[in-house]
């Protein structure tokens, strides 16, 4: 209707939503992405995996998600124009790296355009669940299992699910992970109630201890229990007492996010953490075009 009024011609129904939200939207944090065509009569030429690797360390943090092992990440797959694209924080950076790709690639022009790639945008950090909408959880793991497919299904102490599956290459670290209160966040799966398709899961408190032997007081050695209460003998000098128990925190903290071929493109990878709002502040290149 309002672009009946404008006079405005409408082509494509999700590729409008898109326009409209960009023009719309009022970043807190933003990414760069360097965008470079090709020419598409002629066939889409294949990107060396060793030149995004060399480009991925000598521009790291300041660009980001290009390769996962030598799977190249920056190329599209498809029909579509574009050659490929370099996401980062830093204008510089991404126009370093895809200049030297574009021209080695022949590109036929390319454009740098701000984005809310890499922003976590669409974390709402609220706990409804809303199928299709993302949902941040706290809670304690009471159960972690496995099924045939290897996908960790996790139950927590308030009755809430998720899921990660096998090929984000985070279940493993979760074995360990019972009474470990979380924070676990991603998109709700519809259908299924309370249940969350895991994007990432921060530990924020181990409650669990170990308990371990002392190290042996007159040679610093490892010590060993004999059975009898209390009595410990070291293994290396063989010194004999009744010596306390040593209680520590088990402190499995950690962070855990896919690897870099899962991320979906709004999904903030980890090495963005810290950066955050720079793409906003940082002095624009001198020849800068909007
Ligand atoms: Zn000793």
């Amino acid at each position: 209707r309002v672009s009946e009024k404008v006079g405005a011609k409408l082509i494509g129904g999700r590729g409008t939503i898109g326009a409209l939200a960009s023009i719309g939207f009022v970043p807190r944090d933003a990414t760069y992405e360097f965008i470079a065509y090709r020419n598409e009569d002629s066939e889409r030429p294949t990107i060396d995996a060793q030149d995004v690797t060399t480009w991925d360390t000598a521009t790291k943090p300041f660009t980001f998600l290009n390769i996962d092992g030598t799977h190249v990440l920056i190329e599209p797959h498809g029909p579509d124009p574009v050659l490929f694209g370099v996401r980062g924080d830093s204008p510089y950076h991404v126009i370093s790296m895809g200049n030297y790709l574009a021209n080695k690639y022949g590109a036929i022009g390319w454009i740098v355009y701000l984005t809310n790639q890499g922003t976590d945008e669409h974390r709402t950090h609220s706990g409804k669940y809303i199928p299709y909408r993302n949902v941040d959880v706290i809670g304690i793991i009471v159960s972690v299992s496995f099924d045939e497919y290897g996908h960790a299904h996790i139950k927590l102490d308030n009755g809430m699910r998720a899921i990660t599956y096998r090929h984000l290459g985070i279940s493993k670290e979760l074995s360990n992970c019972v009474g470990c209160l979380v924070d676990i966040w991603g998109g709700v799966k519809p259908g299924e109630e309370n249940t969350i398709y895991v994007e990432g899961i921060r530990v924020l408190h181990d409650r669990e201890i170990e308990i371990t032997n002392p190290r042996c007081p007159r040679c610093g050695g490892p010590m060993e229990s004999l059975g009898r209460v209390g009595i410990l003998r070291c293994k290396r000098c063989g010194f004999k007492d009744k010596l306390p128990r040593v209680i520590s925190a088990r402190n499995r903290w950690f962070l855990i996010n896919p690897r870099e071929s899962e991320y979906r493109h709004l999904m903030k990878p980890i090495e963005r953490v810290g950066l955050e709002g720079l793409a906003l502040y940082i002095p624009k290149p001198l020849l800068w075009v909007y």
